[in-house]
């Protein structure tokens, strides 16, 4: 028998709920399969998403909600600089708060296509026999409880630790790439916004193999701490300098949230026209520049696009797997090289910021102490980020433009529906 095109998502982090949005805009049938038991829960620190997100986002309708739960970045020169350059100011969000605003803003009918307590153990073929469809079998997918279900495509956006990404390797018969290294590991804490600390104000210090940064929302506070992996432990403290006992340390740390911090751009992003990656389970990169999820969320607008004009260039419901695979390597395409160049980038500010080198402690302590250098180096950087790599969604009813600012857009969102 033959069976409708439809996606399975593996994970409701925030990018695999934007793709759960951007499936239904394009009318796409799609269920998401997420390992917790709740999919708005109150874990992880914060998340900073640029102006060429938001437009993504406002183009899902999702502009005004985002407004009453983010605080606008307003921290240097450099923030106003891209708030005049697109026309807004970065967004600041908790992550818990962006991943319910994600969920809850689904119609009630896609929120049922939402599956928690699905984690996805594996993912295997199976032919469709008797079909006389271009495509040659199904995807099963299977979770930790036992139940089964089956897909044309899989997105994996379940994180660094992606089961997609080893079913891809397994199914594919190539050797595991293997993980992202990681030199750094972040601890953050979140805490009630102390009075006197404004919404919008944020603040970083380096210093050797470390440094650290405080964000602010409405409400909460995220004091976000980055460290060098230590080599082999010398836990022997300078006499007198020692503030806290190692309990207290420990008790202390028991509190905040901590993970390594892995950087890597996987090498082969999908396999056979039938498993793709997005966000985390493609690449990671260092949290310094809030380009993570960001990177994540452009990932979606490429792959919807790229998936969405297979469909519709298809004379059959079901497309071939060829076209399904040049569609995800077309995605792969768009996005690997400026994926790889915010990695570096992220990467070499986290280095910045930790005072690797004695060139880079000379950046930090002299060039940038020079007025401007530092916004004319980041708005150097930020700018082709923003507004090269940012695409829209083709084909999404829309009302055109949602901000704009000196800087034309590179990529213009459309009005109304450009079938
Ligand atoms: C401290 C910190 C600060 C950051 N700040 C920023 C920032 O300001 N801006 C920015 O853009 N990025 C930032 N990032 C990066 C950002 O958090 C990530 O890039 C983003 O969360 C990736 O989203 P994702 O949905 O791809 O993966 P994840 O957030 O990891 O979500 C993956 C989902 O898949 C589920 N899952 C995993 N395995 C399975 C399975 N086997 N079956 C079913 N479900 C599964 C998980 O439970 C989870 O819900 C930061 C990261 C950290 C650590």
């Amino acid at each position: 028998m033959a069976h409708e095109f439809n996606a399975i998502i593996v994970g409701a982090g925030p990018v695999g709920l934007t793709a759960a949005h951007a499936l239904s805009n394009a009318g796409i049938s799609f269920t998401v399969l997420e390992r917790r038991e709740r999919i708005e829960e109150n874990i992880g620190a914060t998340i900073v998403l640029w102006p060429h997100c938001i437009r993504v986002l406002a183009q899902l309708g999702l502009e005004a909600k985002l407004r009453t739960i983010g605080t606008e970045l307003q921290k240097g020169s450099h923030q106003t600089h891209i708030q005049e350059s697109f026309g807004i100011y970065p967004l600041t969000f908790a992550r818990s708060d962006l991943v319910s605003l994600l969920y809850s803003s689904l119609s009630s009918p896609d929120q049922a296509r939402i599956l928690p307590n699905k984690k996805v153990t594996s993912i295997t073929t199976e032919p469709e026999s008797g079909s006389e469809s271009a495509h040659s079998g199904r995807l099963k997918v299977t979770c930790s409880d036992g139940t089964t279900y089956y897909s044309t495509i899989i997105i994996g956006a379940d994180g660094v630790h992606s089961a997609a990404r080893k079913s891809m390797h397994k199914l594919s018969k190539t050797p595991p790439e293997p993980p992202f290294p990681a030199s750094y590991r972040v601890m953050w804490f979140t805490f009630p916004r102390p009075s006197g600390v404004g919404q919008t104000s944020a603040c970083e210090f380096h210093g050797k193999d470390m440094s650290f940064q405080l964000l602010n929302t409405t409400s909460a506070s995220f004091a976000l701490v980055d460290q060098l992996v230590p080599g082999p432990p010398d836990n022997k403290p300078a006499p007198g300098h020692v503030k806290y006992t190692q309990e207290d340390i420990e008790a202390l740390a028991a509190q905040a949230g901590h993970l390594p911090v892995e950087e890597g751009v996987l090498e082969q992003w999908s396999w056979g026209g039938k498993i793709v990656l997005i966000g985390d389970a493609a690449h990671k990169i260092t949290s310094n520049q809030g380009f993570g999820l960001n990177d994540g969320m452009i990932d979606v607008v490429a792959l919807v696009n790229e998936v969405r004009q297979v469909l519709l260039n298809s004379s059959s419901a079901m497309p071939s797997e060829g076209a399904l695979q040049q569609a995800f390597q077309k995605y792969q395409e768009t996005r690997k090289e400026w994926v790889t160049k915010n990695m570096q980038t992220s990467g070499f500010t986290t280095r910045l910021s930790t005072v690797r080198n004695t060139l880079l402690w000379f950046l930090v302590r002299a060039l940038f102490k020079i007025p401007g250098v530092d916004s004319f180096l980041i708005n150097k950087m930020y700018n082709p980020v923003l507004n090269e790599s940012g695409l829209v969604f083709e084909g999404f009813e829309t009302e055109g433009e949602p901000f704009e600012g000196k800087v034309p857009w590179r990529h213009a969102v459309p009005k109304g529906g450009n079938n």
